[in-house]
């Protein structure tokens, strides 16, 4: 096993997020619980944490050898492993594995299948399959959460997201000829509804059983005072809802911020907000990376400690932190092929200050208060429940500890070819506002220290001082 896991596993950092409990013990094929039994096993030195899998069938290996093995040849020339038939065969076998794994979860058997792309891109054009001749036949969602600040200046536009579910038996599809929308009212006391905005489109037709975020862009009404917005599905120009709809209740209020400020029951008084940073925009994806880096690294100074552990989240192959001075940095992933890729690339070298681990970021298996730092790189829009996951992850941080947000996309729409690719795909996509990332921080009981939007990308310092606030 890598030294660091095997020092983590020692001096007791990991547990067994079957049960809770901890150390765990060394075994010949991974690392076991010796409370509950549970053999968690490890591949070319990443431990599988995670390890749900449901049963596929692996196909013809034969022909698979065939496909995979171009695709294994670009991998080790990309990664300068050693090129080598064992090499191939090695890499071969994580690539046939990472294509094959599914979980009871869509989007997380797309993170893990999502290899070829992660690596090499895709620039093929997107091609959407015509919508199922049933779609939109008896539409039925659940709203399952919703990111409206309970106040809102009067006049202005804001931007927020209903996450909601197909819970009926057909797709739902705004490329019909009646197509569905979700769409948003205003609704007073003796006044007739109004359109609280442009509908809402799906950028890709909703299969059922099937989540997803739409960002809704509403104008609050001139009025100051309470005001309730109803949302719900709509055939395309059409007046009426089908289906549930959800009710929002707003009190529009003046003041400067006010939309920023949610009163509602299960939140304390707001607490003085930091300012924004407003920098250029970066210009590629590996600077904007490297922007994220260098604010983390301001911030360790700031510290001032002479080690740090560090958790980075979402990693894939490539943790961004794994070149900082002073640290231990353990790589966690819910796709273990693109951490053992990882692994294979880093190799000896960096055995004894970094670890690759495969685990739900919702049951992370470390014990609490065990890192001076989490980070995340562009991970934190992927979760369905942002604010819940970060409220998980802020319980591993150490007394005086930060969480470190990186390189969040900031923007109200999801019409865009690398978001509409990847939804495709299956891939949980989101994309918030501004003021919804606060909403976000401050449900996750976070307070943030600094940020800094370089262009659309958001960089967000958060700490656990002051009182926690939990919307839970
Ligand atoms: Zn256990």
């Amino acid at each position: 096993m890598a030294y660091l896991i095997d020092n983590l596993r020692n001096s007791g950092v990991l547990i067994c997020p079957a049960c809770g409990t901890g150390p765990l013990d060394a075994a010949e094929t991974g690392i076991r619980c010796p409370h509950c039994g549970v053999l968690w096993p490890a591949r070319n030195g990443v431990v599988d944490f995670y390890n749900r899998y449901l049963e596929c069938g692996d196909g013809d290996q034969g022909e698979a050898d065939a496909r995979y093995h171009a695709f294994a040849a670009k991998l080790i020339r990309v990664l300068d492993l050693p090129d080598t038939p064992a090499m191939a065969d090695r890499v071969g076998e994580i690539i046939s594995r990472s294509l094959s794994l599914k979980s009871d979860n869509i989007s997380v058997s797309a993170e893990i299948n999502d290899l070829e792309d992660r690596f090499f891109g895709n620039d093929a054009a997107i091609i959407q399959p015509e919508p199922d001749a049933a779609a939109n036949t008896s539409p039925q969602i659940v709203f399952e959460r919703h990111y409206f600040p309970a106040n809102a200046q009067p006049g202005t536009q804001l931007s927020a997201n209903i996450r909601l579910r197909n819970a009926g038996a057909f797709p739902l599809s705004s490329r019909t000829a009646h197509g569905i929308v979700l769409a948003g009212r205003w609704l007073a006391a003796g006044q007739p509804a109004r359109a609280a905005g442009p509908s809402a489109r799906f950028p890709i037709d909703l299969v059922p059983g099937r989540s997803i975020s739409l960002p809704v862009t509403v104008e609050i009404p001139d009025r100051p005072g309470p005001h309730v917005l109803r949302i719900g599905l709509a055939m395309d120009g059409g007046d009426e809802f089908v289906g549930d709809t959800l009710d929002i209740p707003v009190e529009a209020r003046g003041g400067p911020r006010g939309i920023l400020r949610r009163l509602g029951a299960a939140f304390a008084p707001p607490r003085p907000s930091v300012a924004v940073e407003l920098c250029p925009p970066n210009p590629s994806y590996g600077e904007d990376h490297a922007f994220g880096v260098d604010t983390l690294k301001t911030c360790l100074a700031e510290l001032g400690k002479a080690r740090y552990r560090l958790l980075e989240v979402g990693t894939g192959t490539h943790p961004q932190t794994a070149w900082l001075e002073n640290c231990e940095v353990v790589a966690l992933d819910i796709s273990a092929p693109m951490l053992e890729l990882g692994s294979l690339y880093f190799g000896d070298r960096f055995a004894e200050r970094l670890a690759f681990i495969c685990a739900d970021a919702f049951a992370p298996p470390f014990k609490p208060g065990a890192f001076d730092v989490v980070v995340m790189f562009s991970a934190l829009h992927h979760f369905p429940e942002p604010e819940a996951v970060l409220q998980k992850l802020s319980a591993l941080l150490a007394p005086g500890g930060v969480l470190a947000v990186m390189c969040e996309p900031v923007s109200n729409t999801l019409e865009s070819a690398c978001i509409i690719r990847d939804l495709l795909k299956g891939i949980n996509e989101q994309v918030f506002s501004l003021d919804e990332y606060r909403l976000i921080f401050a449900r996750a009981g976070l307070t943030p220290m600094r940020l800094r939007l370089a262009g659309a990308s958001l960089v967000a310092l958060l700490s656990l001082a002051g009182p926690v606030h939990s919307a839970r």
